[in-house]
């Protein structure tokens, strides 16, 4: 990895035994001379191993033990040999690391009145600091990176090169004599308050007056505000488009968290580590936050201060505040001043700002702890660009582009995936932006030149036609989306060979031109057989029955009992007329705008807004995810979906008309939404059991963004497990459409490596 002070840490290691030698890196890694008596050159390959700098990351030593001498005087760190920007595509790559939170070390002097950074919030060192976000192009050093603005005291200057100092070659070092400042100001225009020290005085006192503050961080911008101040969250709801969208929150410490949240010991460990990701947490009942931070949901997203900035404006601050993304309703986070200035105006009372440019922009990471162990939701700032590291070899290079909403997309080389930041979805033309010159910048940092280009089926994603746009005389491999799911999934768990595989979605386009997205297969890297589906029903209105989930209520209704269902005492029905039913009713009659779609996502929205869950949705997701929130977790029950005599088609009417009679019987929603989730999971099981009979599979995979469902997730490994199947979920990459270009890179590498294209 560049930039994380391995070279340092191996001379003070060389020093301290006493050897001589010389340390340099060259494009394979780091490469050691060392000459002394041998019993002290064991221990220092021992040290190396042992000792390493937090951010390093050794993945091999190899010695050779037996070198000419030559009678070295000192041990001395040599400059890099950097290769030329028209190096040959086969040369080796150093990883670029992700920004890193403020270390401890930092946090000692940021706080120490004695230190000349005391109070500066840009002090960064070898182990913390942005990198990612402020890197313009390779090699990794301060004149390619945004802090190359900003000339070095002879003080900063005089530590960077030296080898003892824990900011040699700490390539966004700085101190208030010479490097970035901050600026608080009112919106929109730019008059200027007040200048690093004052400015965080009174930002704080303004946000504890209520008042919403747009703060640029590393990787965007975050609106903030006083969580426990209602009126202040009730106003950055509505200045952001009044959409429902839960915002994440940041707390000083572990503690305050601890007021407000369920926080387990892996949760903690998370909230600590130096990616200091949003972690999603259960919420205490007793919880003083206001509910209309995540209406409808059980859980709060929580992260910990992760630049000085952070940690200046929340010192001793006994609540947390409101840090959601600085954006404009399904905008992509705003990162440039004066489009932050332009976009946000409306929305932050005053702007905290500073000079130090981002580079890429970044969002906050989102993760979550189930089963002990970590499933990533977004992975973004703290996690990209580092590589996912797999057991496949990439044969040739790939660019993976993606889907479309929670687009990511994959470079690969040897064995490394290279996924993308979070990019956002990718329906307007700044994300697309954001896309294409991502695609660039990895191919330039990593030195990639892929020849296969993998894409979604979906002829109108934005990404789909972005691939086949690309001129150039590359193999371009089309994968469909459930597949990819899929071969994410195995890629994530570093499996291969034949699986039963669960694809349980929103929507993605099918191999017979239909929407799927409730799929069984047999599946392995190369191919996949459709083993089993949910059953085709209308989605009448086309993406407005995403948005309107009392339109797929509507469909499932009708499909179980046939139109009387109108006369069905339910409260969903009375509002029928009024909604447009007949309408709806004629356009599923003659088939108008009507595509069919067997997705399980649409399945979870019909139900919630049958049980009077969510019938209109502002987010991707809100209708299942309500619906999951609002589950008793003490039934047990469950109903039954009907599996076609040929064992491949699943019909949902029986399990609608149970609900259905439940409701009539006075069952409480809560109770019929647990016993849903159950029969689904019922149904996975049965159709793997089956699978496994016929195919002698005993490997599941579950994928799809149904399974950020964690209620369903439980219970379905809970089934699974129970009965001896091995099943694999998700954890390094997610479980939703933010994973499909590492499946679609897996799928492509397999094909080309078996002719199979
Ligand atoms: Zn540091
Ligand atoms: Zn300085
Ligand atoms: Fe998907």
């Amino acid at each position: 990895m560049q930039g994380v002070g391995f070279r340092p840490f191996v001379y003070t290691q060389a020093s301290r035994l006493d050897l001589r030698g010389r340390v340099r890196n060259n494009p394979a890694g780091v490469l050691i001379e060392v000459e002394g008596n041998h019993g002290d050159i064991v221990q220092f390959v021992t040290d190396l191993k042992a000792n390493a700098p937090p951010l390093s990351a050794i993945e091999s030593v190899e010695c050779n033990h037996y070198l000419q001498p030559a009678d070295y005087a000192d041990f001395v760190i040599l400059e890099s040999v950097h290769e030329t920007a028209n190096a040959g595509r086969d040369e080796n790559f150093v990883p670029i690391s992700a920004d890193v939170a403020t270390c401890d070390d930092c946090l000692r002097e940021l706080f120490d009145p004695q230190d000349r950074r005391y109070q500066y919030p840009f002090i960064n060192c070898t182990n913390c600091g942005p990198r990612f976000t402020i890197i313009e192009d390779i090699p990794y050093d301060r004149a390619r990176t945004t802090m190359r603005e900003f000339e070095m005291c002879p003080q900063c200057r005089a530590e960077y090169e030296d080898p003892t100092n824990r900011r040699f070659h700490a390539e966004p070092t700085a101190c208030p004599a010479c490097g970035p400042q901050l600026s608080l100001s009112v919106s929109p225009a730019r008059s200027v308050i007040g200048v690093t020290d004052s400015a965080l005085t009174v930002a704080r006192s303004l946000l504890l007056s209520g008042k919403i503050l747009a703060i640029k961080g590393i990787g965007g911008f975050h609106l903030a505000c006083d969580v426990l101040n209602s009126d202040s969250v009730e106003r950055l709801r509505q200045r952001k488009y009044r959409e429902d969208k839960p915002f994440a929150l940041m707390a000083a410490s572990v503690e305050i968290i601890k007021e407000h949240c369920q926080v387990s010991r892996e949760e903690e460990e998370l909230l600590l580590c130096g990616r200091r990701p949003i972690v999603v947490l259960e919420r205490k009942p007793d919880s003083a936050i206001p509910r209309m931070v995540a209406p409808g949901l059980n859980n709060l997203g929580f992260m910990l201060p992760y630049s000085p900035l952070h940690h200046l404006l929340l010192k001793d601050l006994d609540r947390p505040l409101v840090m959601t993304s600085g954006n404009v309703s399904d905008e992509p986070i705003c990162y440039g001043d004066g489009q932050a200035v332009s976009r946000l105006g409306k929305i932050a009372d005053y702007f905290l700002l500073h000079d130090r440019r981002i580079h890429m922009r970044t969002d906050d990471s989102v993760t979550r702890v189930q089963d002990g162990r970590e499933i990533v939701v977004r992975r973004s700032r703290g996690y990209a660009p580092g590589p996912i590291r797999t057991r496949l070899r990439f044969e040739t290079q790939v660019l993976a582009c993606g889907a479309e909403l929670k687009n990511t997309f994959c470079l690969t080389r040897d064995n490394y995936a290279f996924i993308s930041h979070h990019i956002g979805d990718l329906e307007n033309l700044e994300t697309l932006r954001s896309f294409t010159e991502g695609i660039d910048h990895f191919k330039r940092l990593f030195h990639l030149h892929p020849e296969v280009i993998a894409y979604d089926l979906h002829p109108e994603y934005l990404s789909t036609k972005y691939a086949l746009g690309i001129n150039e005389t590359s193999i371009k491999i089309p994968v469909q989306h459930h597949h990819a799911h899929i071969a994410s999934c195995m890629a994530d768990n570093e499996i291969d060979g034949e699986v039963i595989g669960v694809a349980l979605d929103g929507l993605g386009f099918g191999t017979d031109g239909r929407l799927w997205g409730g799929e069984f297969f047999v599946a392995d890297f190369v191919a996949a057989e459709r083993i089993a589906h949910l059953a085709e029903v209308p989605m009448p209105g086309g993406a407005k029955a995403i948005r309107e989930p009392w339109r797929m209520a509507a469909v499932y209704l009708q499909h179980s009992f046939g139109d009387e269902f109108v006369n069905l005492d339910l409260p969903f029905v009375k509002d029928l007329e009024q909604r447009g039913w007949p309408t709806l009713r004629s356009m599923i009659a003659t088939k108008t705008n009507c595509p069919e779609t067997s997705s399980m996502g649409r399945l979870f929205d019909a139900v919630s807004s049958l049980l009077g869950v969510r019938s209109f949705t502002n987010y991707e997701g809100q209708a299942a995810i309500e619906l999951e929130a609002m589950a008793d977790r003490d039934s047990a029950d469950s109903y039954e979906f009907r599996i076609g005599s040929d064992g491949k088609l699943i019909e949902a009417a029986d399990v609608v008309r149970a609900a259905v009679s439940d409701l009539l019987g006075g069952t409480a929603p809560s109770v019929v939404s647990a016993r849903f989730h159950r029969s689904v999971a019922r149904l996975i099981a049965t159709i793997a059991d089956q699978a496994r009979e016929e195919r002698k599979l005993n490997r599941v995979v579950l994928s799809g963004g149904v399974f950020q469902n964690i209620l369903l997730l439980r219970q379905t490994l809970g089934l699974l497990r129970s009965s001896g199947f091995e099943v694999f979920t998700h954890a390094r990459v997610p479980t939703n459409d933010g994973g499909i270009s590492l499946g679609q890179a897996s799928i492509a590498n397999a094909r080309i490596k078996s002719g199979r294209i």
